[in-house]
């Protein structure tokens, strides 16, 4: 504790009372797959300049902070947002890849992958020591890789349009870990090519007048492609980042929200509706296209809510699984610990040896939604 008042500079009477406060929690599970750190620590809200899922560890070569990812704000309309925001120039509108935030570093000399609320997750990084390599680090030590994981094999966000079956990482960032300055699209560019990393595409570079209407086009090719969505950036990355989201990723994020109704929040769900009413109004949409999004936003809702409330009346519970591959049983038993920190209930299937890999189901149970639908077909009232 005393080394996290150190590094952001509190006493360290401050830093106990942010633990009390649970804006501070321990990190780390100790375990020689993490050879490197001696503890860690994380925000769990946004504190003074410092964003939530900033992580505080303690090497052996003494104490280092990375800075969490910073949220990027949501265009409800495109125009006249982006020149609001823009002003004038060029904009980049990069691909938005739908997996889960990845900030790829490296401590004393491993690799580790911290997932977007600090978590230094074994699994992810397992992936990351295979896929990125050491020297990166090695000619970069202050920088890290804020990358999208992508793939079939995913335990929070799996998904099969990229055409991964393991996982992947696509860089969309690079940033200074310890001041969060994140460097030029063009020096992103060079440094994915150099190192031979993948990135999430740069779709088009466009001026900031005509991007709305090069975007409505984008977005809607990307949606029937079931693809998530854009985010629009200054080059040089001075102004903050700015996302839009296809019709059709707005309905599959509301159909998890409402197949696991107990375990998602009211506003997840309350502003994913509401864009798709600012979506109908600025692609001015016939009739046609409207009774198509009507049917697709109500499909969304209520099918996967009925299979959850067909599966607890048959006595089975709500469970969100994912099929993952470990390469060893160790970092498999890790993750098992790692996933019950996160405060996750969970069943692991065996795991079954293929091509020299394991191959796990996770099952998230969905306990409160579960238990509230449970409840209710008992004769429980609202
Ligand atoms: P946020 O607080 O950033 O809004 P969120 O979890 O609600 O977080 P999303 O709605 O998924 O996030 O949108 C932001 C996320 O999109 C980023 O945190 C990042 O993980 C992901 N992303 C995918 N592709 C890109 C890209 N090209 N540029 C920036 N972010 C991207
Ligand atoms: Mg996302």
């Amino acid at each position: 504790m005393k080394f996290v008042a150190e590094v952001l500079k509190l006493s360290k009477s401050a830093a106990i009372r942010l633990e009390e406060r649970r804006v501070l929690r321990q990190a780390l599970i100790k375990h020689p797959f993490f050879p490197d750190l001696l503890d860690a620590y994380k925000l769990d809200k946004k504190f003074g300049e410092y964003e939530e899922g900033t992580l505080i560890v303690k090497t052996k070569d003494g104490y280092d902070l990375v800075r969490g990812y910073p949220k990027i704000r949501r265009a409800l309309t495109l125009y006249p947002t982006l020149i609001k925001h823009f002003k004038e120039g060029d904009v980049v509108v990069e691909e938005k890849m739908n997996g889960y935030n990845v900030r790829i570093v490296h401590f004393g000399n491993n690799v580790y992958a911290i997932t977007r609320r600090g978590y230094i997750c074994p699994y992810t990084t397992e992936k990351a020591r295979k896929l990125v390599p050491f020297d990166f680090f090695k000619d970069n030590p202050d920088l890290m890789l804020c990358c999208e994981a992508v793939g079939e094999e995913s335990p929070f966000v799996s998904k099969s349009v990229y055409g991964i079956k393991n996982l992947d990482f696509f860089v969309f960032g690079v940033r200074q870990r310890r001041t969060n300055k994140a460097l030029p699209v063009k020096i992103k560019e060079r440094l994915v090519d150099e190192y031979s990393l993948k990135m999430s595409p740069i779709l088009d570079v466009v001026d900031v007048r005509m991007a709305h209407e090069k975007i409505i086009e984008i977005v809607k090719e990307l949606g029937s492609e079931g693809r998530e969505g854009v985010v629009i950036k200054d080059g040089e990355m001075l102004k903050n980042p700015i996302k839009y989201t296809a019709s059709q990723s707005n309905c599959s994020d509301l159909s998890f929200a409402f197949r696991f109704f107990n375990e998602y929040g009211r506003n997840f769900m309350f502003s994913r509706i509401i864009r798709e009413g600012f979506q109908s109004f600025e692609f001015c949409e016939d009739e046609d296209e409207l009774t198509e999004r009507c049917r697709r936003l109500g499909e969304a809702i209520l099918k996967p809510m009925i299979d959850s409330i067909k599966e607890v009346s048959e006595g089975k519970k709500v469970v969100e699984r994912n099929r993952l591959r470990f390469d060893s049983l160790e970092v498999f038993e890790l993750f098992k610990k790692h996933v019950k920190k996160m405060g996750f209930e969970a069943a692991f299937s065996n795991p079954v040896e293929e091509d020299g890999s394991f191959v796990v189901y996770f099952d998230r149970i969905m306990r409160s939604t579960t238990d509230k639908i449970s409840t209710h077909l008992g004769g429980d009232l609202w």
